[in-house]
């Protein structure tokens, strides 16, 4: 078994669509799961409609026209027959007209719970279409309900996959009778049937889910780029394609900022040993990059994290005294407690540095929690860069004529703070 994710760039048209379905049937003789996350933009188009819903806005009824008209559009484009578009097209409206009646009904308008019975609509179309388009191009497939098969907690727009009810629910809808299985990506449901998310950009931690639980041989992820770089091109010109790539690497790129891969999608991977392969659909001839537990190659080219719009705050005792363990304990629990993720820390005998990302309404808690205790200095606009794999030439060419503030290195990582 193999598991497939073609995101929203693989899909945003009807040429898009028709290149994923000759990708799929160059592979149609493997058993598959095929996960699809919603078309082009649709996601932030259906926030936009969660928005207005719980503020009373009823201007939602035309956002959603908007959408939907979009997609009527793409499908009149893509099927070949007229039947076929018209039985997609009906299959659209049916579910819009299902969610339509649901939010006139409902009595709660709790955002993170409206966002996650609304915004799943993105997925179910999507992989409606996908699903009716193969089977009208004659490659066989079946529909799974990601509702009915992904079982997560109620924690709505970020929720948790229970894996043992996941396991058991994947188990009863695969079966040997089928080849082919197009999936949503993103969503799934709690176990009383209340649709839930994965959070923004969750269909790659949707592949690895259905990846750890089928035991797959291999994921993969068709992306409109070659594979993985060892830095970001658009900021990096000479930035070069990786052939492979340690899951520890990959979990390590994420973390300093690289948009790889959706953090969580590494760990179910990895405990099952299931290797990564991220692809281009623009060119799917060209090898890709590997995710994999160990690679022979002695040494990584340096991989380069550019991170923007970082904060430093520095943390003193008002009277100048030593900071101690539980000075700093206490700092680090008040950044636990807003899951406000600290980059880089370090501290001398008085103060304690922290480089954290912006996050506006959370600095702001922060520094005032702690105002009382500490005297606090926030220090704005700057780059957080960081080289694994790093050497001298590497370090000297991408610090030249910059302003740095504060740097740290392990045998492995160099990080500099720097004014942007
Ligand atoms: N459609 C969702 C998003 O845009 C999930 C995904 O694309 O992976 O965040
Ligand atoms: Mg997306």
């Amino acid at each position: 078994m193999q598991i497939h994710k073609f995101g929203g760039a693989s899909i945003k048209d009807a040429n898009a669509i028709k290149n994923v379905s000759e990708i799929i049937r160059q592979m149609k003789d493997d058993r598959m799961v095929i996960i699809i996350s919603a078309i082009g933009k649709t996601t932030n188009a259906l926030e936009k409609i969660v928005h207005a819903y719980v503020t009373n806005d009823v201007s939602y009824e035309v956002l959603f026209d908007e959408i939907i008209s979009n997609h009527k559009t793409l499908i009149d484009s893509l099927f070949e027959k007229k039947e076929d578009a018209e039985f997609a097209i009906s299959g659209v409206v049916k579910m819009r007209t299902d969610l339509n009646e649901w939010m006139l009904e409902n009595p709660n308008k709790e955002y993170t719970f409206c966002y996650d019975q609304i915004v799943p609509l993105g997925e179910r179309m999507s992989s409606f279409i996908v699903h009716r388009y193969l089977r009208s191009v004659d490659i066989t497939n079946e529909k799974l309900d990601a509702r009915q098969v992904i079982i997560t907690d109620d924690n709505y727009t970020d929720a948790n996959i229970d894996w043992d009810k996941t396991k058991y629910k994947v188990s009863t809808h695969i079966h040997p009778g089928s080849n082919i299985y197009i999936m949503e990506g993103f969503i799934g449901s709690t176990a009383e049937g209340h649709s839930t998310t994965l959070g923004r950009e969750g269909s790659d931690f949707s592949a690895a889910i259905m990846s750890y639980c089928l035991d797959a041989a291999k994921m993969t992820v068709w992306k409109d780029v070659d594979g993985i770089y060892n830095a970001d091109p658009k900021l990096f010109p000479d930035a070069i394609v990786l052939k492979e790539l340690t899951y520890k690497e990959a979990i390590e790129m994420t973390f300093y900022g690289a948009q790889v891969i959706h953090p969580k999608t590494i760990k179910p991977l990895q405990n099952k040993g299931i290797p990564l392969h991220v692809r281009s659909f623009l060119q799917p001839d060209k090898p890709g990059t590997k995710l994999v537990e160990k690679i022979n190659q002695e040494s990584f080219p340096p991989i380069i994290v550019l991170k923007k719009e970082q904060v430093l705050l520095t943390f003193s005792n008002r009277d100048y005294s030593f900071l101690n363990e539980k000075n700093l304990g206490r700092i680090i629990q008040a950044f636990g407690d807003l899951s406000l993720r600290i980059l880089v820390m370090q501290n001398t005998a008085i103060s304690f540095l922290v480089v954290t990302d912006l996050k506006v309404g959370k600095i702001e808690f922060i520094m005032k929690e702690l105002d009382k205790e500490f005297s606090i200095t926030k220090t704005v606009d700057l780059d957080l860069l960081t080289i694994r794999h790093y050497y001298q030439e590497i370090t000297d060419k991408y610090t030249k004529g910059r302003n740095v503030i504060m740097a740290q290195k392990t045998a492995e990582t160099i990080q500099y703070l720097m004014s942007s």
